[in-house]
């Protein structure tokens, strides 16, 4: 299940004639071809996300929900 997305509009290839990869090159599962992701074998890592110049892989997670959340059972714990 892939919470991963490239927007195309982004992507270096969209604009220029310049040959990017990084995304591909990088994924542990291979799960990206052509810019498009496999979502049956996409874990969500982030590593495509982290090495994309122009911020063309977005997440649909919420991570300040996810942080809001974790950090909400940290103090509870703590207290
Ligand atoms: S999030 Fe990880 S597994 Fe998924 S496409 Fe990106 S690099 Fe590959
Ligand atoms: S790393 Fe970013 S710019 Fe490069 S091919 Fe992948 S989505 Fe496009």
């Amino acid at each position: 299940m892939a919470l991963r997305n490239v927007d195309l509009n982004r992507c270096l290839f969209h604009y220029t004639n310049i040959t990017c990869s990084r995304c591909q090159e990088i994924c542990p599962q291979q799960a990206i071809h052509n810019r498009e992701i496999d979502r049956e074998k996409c874990d969500n890592c982030g590593l495509c996300t982290a090495v994309c110049p122009t911020g063309a892989i977005q997440s649909d997670t919420d991570y300040d929900a996810v942080l809001t959340a974790v950090q909400s059972k940290t103090f509870r714990r703590r207290s």
